[in-house]
């Protein structure tokens, strides 16, 4: 496949999200789809989606639209990795716990391998199949295990000195769950998701009375 531009960051959370509808429909028995059925899937416009779709050099046809198989393969051999992706949770708290949990077994590219604490009746334990070790011993077990991705879901107080850590070890992105901004040098990737921010939008348009 020939090689692409890096595609906006939107796209690629677009199409993420196309998979996972697309998975669905396929389980279901749907062999094609239309531009409009997808973007009905996703509360977006037709011209949204096969403006990302073409971005990737892809097209359907006017009378059968995807072949939702077909599809699922070329996102997947756009937004994944050929190798499997190692990844690692710091914090096995209830969030950190959750995230192993539904991780567990379910994508074959993304793999959690590891997860790391400090509280002494955490380490050594197996969570959802995933060892929890000693927070002391991570940049060893980063390394040892080439893991790529880390996830932070500690209290917002330990995360800048956690994602120092992460950095130093060779991580390459980092995906933030605490309400603390990051900062991280520029080759590594920064995702921050603040559960309480995005709430506390809904809130006020919800206030407004402007739901769309
Ligand atoms: P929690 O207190 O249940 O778990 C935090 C875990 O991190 C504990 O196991 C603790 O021992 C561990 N920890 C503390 N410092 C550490 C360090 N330096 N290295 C490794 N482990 C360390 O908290 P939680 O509810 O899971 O929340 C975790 C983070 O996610 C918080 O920052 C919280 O604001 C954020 N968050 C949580 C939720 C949620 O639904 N629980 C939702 C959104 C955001």
């Amino acid at each position: 496949m020939k090689e692409l531009n890096t595609l906006p960051e939107k796209t690629v959370e677009r199409l993420s999200q196309y998979r996972r509808a697309l998975l669905i429909t396929y389980a279901s028995g749907k062999s094609n789809i239309f531009s409009h059925e997808i973007a009905h899937l996703l509360h977006i416009t037709p011209v949204q989606v096969r403006r990302d779709i073409m971005l990737m050099g892809y097209s359907g046809t006017l009378r059968r639209g995807y072949d939702v198989k077909e599809l699922i393969a070329k996102i997947g051999e756009i937004i994944d990795n050929k190798a499997s992706q190692k990844v690692c949770v710091i914090g096995v708290g209830n969030l950190g716990r959750a995230i192993i949990s539904y991780f567990s077994g379910k994508r074959t590219k993304l793999t959690i391998v590891a997860a790391f604490d400090i509280n002494p009746e955490k380490v050594d334990k197996v969570y959802a199949g995933v060892h929890c070790y000693s927070y002391d011993r991570m940049q060893e077990i980063i390394k040892k295990e080439k893991i790529s991705i880390g996830i932070i879901t500690t209290p917002a107080e330990n995360a800048a000195k956690v994602s120092e850590s992460l950095v130093i070890a060779g991580i390459k992105g980092v995906l933030n769950f605490t309400p603390s901004s990051l900062n991280v040098s520029p080759h590594v990737y920064l995702e921050e998701y603040d559960m309480i921010t995005s709430l506390e939008k809904i809130a006020y348009f919800v206030k407004k009375g402007n739901t769309k």
